[in-house]
């Protein structure tokens, strides 16, 4: 037993409610738990419970044993004066610290509960509830992840929000920003981040004509034309960036930050700088574009790029590719920035608008393509999750992250219904 534990028997009155008695004997009755407090304080503020012939209303406060009052310092605490329960699992104390009924559960909780939490805390599986979660209604898995979801996406657009205001509602800046994070995927978003931070949307703007200057920009301020190149092409990069890094007093990012490493060629960030620039050179009122798109479909031609000729037979700079190819920025990315960036943006753009159309479509967006495939997804896979949907993986990367991993399963909806089935 521990105090989270007792504290969610005690909310959602999973224990044996009849007969209840407080320690001096008196009958009790609980009309209503209370509402949890997440701050300092009380756990439970508003409850009702009649004690005899009396109904008292105000705090309840829960510990494992009746000793913890004291080792927890509440004894001085004005903040606990006026409780109207001390409910605990265990009396291991004669006389009652405090001048409240005390009720105590041990008795009217079941064993198979305490080792049906056991069960999902103390597993060393990468998911605590492999094999359970199957007794969960699928209607409560669903809402479930919808509010995963949410919570996903409150989090995100959270920054966002900070980012738009930081560029004066600049909506065509925060996608550029975003969309650079998204090219970076994974392993190298931040240096993508800070690179398009390092170089406002205006300057390469101003040079859409002319791809070679547009990469010149991008490589440049990448940091990744600070080397002695034997290939033309980078030689003229470096030239160009020579000339457009003073005319706007540019200053690179540290090229450290780009990782290479255990990745397959096709996604180093030389090919995806490559496909980025490619980018911002074809697209018109690219961010009016994407919110006015309904469907992948509609969106697919708008991400349609490919890295210009050099990148056909290289994967870095001056280094032969054994086999050639077009690299063009494929379905599986473009579907990732359809859930990372496009689905996203039209959420915040519909939110700020408040178009509760706008915002429907986001989340049609969301369920149009295909789930993401990574390790955590493959997880929930290899559990009996049929994960069709970006909504669905997304909410799941959700519970993964900020539930599972740390084990808040009494905090999660699956976790309530496996302790509460019989
Ligand atoms: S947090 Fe929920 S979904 Fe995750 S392991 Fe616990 S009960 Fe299962």
């Amino acid at each position: 037993m521990n105090e989270k534990l007792l504290q969610f028997l005690w909310q959602h009155s999973l224990y044996n409610t009849v007969g209840l008695r407080t320690i001096s004997g008196e009958d009790l009755v609980v009309i209503h738990p209370g509402r949890l407090n997440r701050d300092s304080g009380p756990d439970f503020s508003e409850a009702r419970v009649k004690v005899g012939a009396t109904t008292l209303v105000g705090n309840v406060e829960i510990h494992v044993r009746s000793s913890d009052w004291i080792k927890h310092g509440h004894d001085d605490d004005p903040a606990y004066k006026n409780l109207v329960l001390h409910v605990v699992f265990e009396n291991d104390i004669d006389h009652a610290p405090v001048n409240t009924p005390v009720l105590v559960l041990s008795h009217a909780i079941t064993d198979s509960i305490i080792a049906k939490y056991s069960d999902l805390v103390n597993t060393d599986m990468q998911l605590p509830c492999a094999g359970r979660h199957q007794v969960v209604k699928t209607i409560t898995k669903e809402g479930w992840l919808s509010r995963l979801l949410a919570e996903r996406w409150e989090q995100k657009l959270g920054e966002w929000n900070v980012l738009l205001n930081n560029s004066a509602d600049d909506w065509r800046n925060l996608l550029y920003w975003r969309l650079a994070a998204n090219f970076g995927f994974k392993t190298n978003a931040t240096p993508f981040l800070l690179l398009a931070q390092s170089l406002p949307i205006n300057i390469p703007t101003r040079h859409k004509d002319d791809l070679m200057q547009l990469e010149a920009l991008f490589f440049g301020q990448a940091g990744m034309l600070d080397e002695d190149f034997t290939d033309d092409y980078p030689r003229q990069l470096q030239k160009e960036y020579d000339y457009l890094r003073k005319k706007y007093s540019l200053k690179p990012v540290n090229k450290a930050l780009w990782k290479f490493m255990r990745m397959r060629p096709a996604n180093f960030p030389t090919v995806r700088i490559a496909q980025f620039a490619a980018l911002v050179q074809r697209s018109v009122h690219l961010f009016s574009q994407i919110i006015e798109t309904h469907s992948v479909k509609e969106i697919l031609p708008l991400l349609d790029v490919k890295a210009s000729e050099y990148w056909d037979a290289h994967f870095r700079f001056d280094s032969v590719a054994e086999h050639g190819a077009s690299k063009a920025l494929g379905r599986t990315s473009i579907e990732n920035i359809i859930i990372n960036t496009i689905a996203p943006i039209q959420f915040l753009y519909a939110s700020r608008q408040d178009t509760e159309v706008l915002r429907e479509r986001a989340l049609q967006l969301l369920e149009e393509v295909p789930a993401e495939e990574n390790k955590i997804i493959r997880i929930w896979q290899e559990n009996g999750w049929d994960v069709v949907n970006g909504a669905q993986s997304q909410a799941l990367l959700q519970l993964y992250n900020n539930y599972c991993s740390s084990k808040r399963c009494l905090e999660c909806t699956i976790g309530h219904n496996i302790l509460r089935q019989a």
